[in-house]
């Protein structure tokens, strides 16, 4: 199974990344430094770690630099330690399958898929080393269910690429722990240093991003928001939404610490490669507002032309990116969703085609669900006794209720780029045979017919 992963999967993802992105500064055979554990004053190494890591993973000493150690003072007992040949190329992915302790993102009971993080910046703050882990758990889910027989076969073959894919753009470049790294479009800083070189820290170590150019904190609806302000980044959201004066492009603000703050939110994002958790059946978009964060990192020119734009929320104004995703007009109790082709009210659970055009769906409001009263959009009119626990079931998504993929029978998706989604397979909706390389290019076509709506949650798996 592990095997499979290296050997097939990850050639073809890094065949992808070829073709999408582009590396500013191209580097020689990469190797790595030592870290100093203690420097003399005139910056000679006094000592080293005996061994260097990238997670949990241990460092072959191939791609180590040569480093000379002095360890009686500056200029006596030194020592060069031998460097490797280092690798050819312009990042090195170091990849795992390690469970992990209970509470930990690969712990007993854990749904995440996957978790990555750079380790290893280059000169100019690239990242050239992460770490990428795969939950042995889930995976094993996933792979099971793609030598197997159920019909959601290729749909997890696209969710796996679309994990390794989603957790790459971590290490690459969006990651809340890279923001203050960022470089304009001079290779300047576009957070100011301090006197050591690095971006600031707060209380607890980590980078702070500079309000002025990378990113910003408000108030919206409420709460709390991070959003993003680089140029071609909010440039392009304000394309998307059709909204001139969008003051920046939200991050998540829900999750855990592993999910907040390094995805875009999923209130607005929801079918997005790098949504913070998976839409089972739905498309997953490649939006040129995503990619834009590697343009804006400074480090990558970006191949727009493989952008898959989302259609959620396409020209619906700011409302729609900064207002509630539904609103009740004073005198009325009706809630109305800023977009009626992103977001609904209706809890006929009539099937209808989701804003992607890729699977059959209904807008997914619940009952009796625990929401805390910020995201409290229904009131008794709509059948419960106060409204209070009525409306979408993903708290990333503010608990919005929005067009989601249902299926007529619990073995299947509503997905209609696969046969085996169809109701009946000799009259089959679907345009395509499935391919598992990513992204995705099919589209699908309304679903017609009478199918029994089943009203479950549609989230998937969570990913870190
Ligand atoms: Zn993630």
């Amino acid at each position: 199974m592990y095997s499979d992963l290296v050997n097939i999967v990850l050639p073809k993802i890094q065949a992808y990344w070829s073709q999408l992105l582009q590396v500013n500064q191209a580097i020689g055979n990469l190797t790595f430094a030592r870290t100093c554990t203690s420097i003399w004053g005139n910056g000679v190494c006094a000592a080293v770690l005996p061994t260097e890591t990238c997670g949990a993973i241990t460092i072959n000493p191939k791609y180590l630099a040569a480093t000379q150690v002095c360890a009686s003072s500056s200029t006596s007992g030194c020592n060069t330690l031998a460097g490797g040949p280092g690798v050819s190329g312009d990042i090195v992915i170091f990849t795992s399958a390690q469970a992990g302790a209970s509470g930990a993102p690969c712990g007993p009971g854990s749904s995440t898929i996957a978790y990555a993080s750079p380790c290893i910046l280059s000169s100019n703050d690239r990242p050239v080393a992460g770490l990428l882990n795969f939950c042995p758990g889930v995976l094993t889910n996933l792979y099971g269910r793609l030598n197997g027989t159920t019909p959601q076969a290729p749909n997890s073959y696209n969710n796996l690429i679309s994990v390794v894919v989603h957790e790459m753009t971590h290490i690459l470049a969006y990651s809340s722990s890279l923001f203050a790294f960022y470089r304009d479009e001079n290779g300047n800083p576009r957070t100011p240093r301090s006197s050591n070189g690095q971006p600031p820290q707060d209380s607890t170590g980590a980078y702070i991003a500079s309000p002025n150019t990378t990113l910003i904190t408000t108030t919206e609806r409420g709460y709390t928001v991070q959003k993003i302000i680089l140029p071609n980044v909010l440039a392009r959201a304000r394309a998307q939404f059709g909204c001139p004066t969008l003051n920046g492009v939200e991050i998540e603000h829900a999750g855990s610490s592993g999910t907040a703050g390094s995805h875009p939110t999923s209130r607005l994002w929801p079918f997005d490669y790098m949504a913070g958790a998976l839409h089972t059946g739905a498309s997953i978009d490649m939006n040129a507002v995503t990619l834009a964060h590697f343009q804006d990192s400074g480090w990558y020119q970006v191949n727009y032309d493989l952008a898959i734009n989302s259609r959620f929320g396409y020209s619906a104004g700011c409302d729609f990116a900064m207002k509630p995703c539904l609103n009740t007009p004073a005198g009325t109790a009706l809630a109305i969703p800023t977009d009626p082709n992103s977001f609904c009210n209706s809890t006929t659970g009539s099937i209808v085609c989701v804003n992607q055009r890729t699977a059959s769906g209904v807008c997914g409001v619940f009952t009796g669900q625990t929401i805390p009263s910020l995201y409290r959009y229904f009131t008794p009119v709509y059948g419960s006794p106060t409204g209070d626990g009525m409306g979408g079931s993903d708290p990333l998504m503010d608990y919005c209720p929005f067009l989601s993929t249902a299926a007529y029978s619990s073995s299947t998706t509503g997905d209609c780029r696969f046969t085996m989604n169809s109701l009946n397979a000799q009259q089959s909706q679907a345009l395509e045979t499935p391919t598992w390389i990513h992204p995705l290019t099919s589209r699908g076509l309304l679903l017609s017919g009478h199918l029994s709506s089943q009203r479950n949650p549609v989230l998937g798996p969570r990913w870190i």
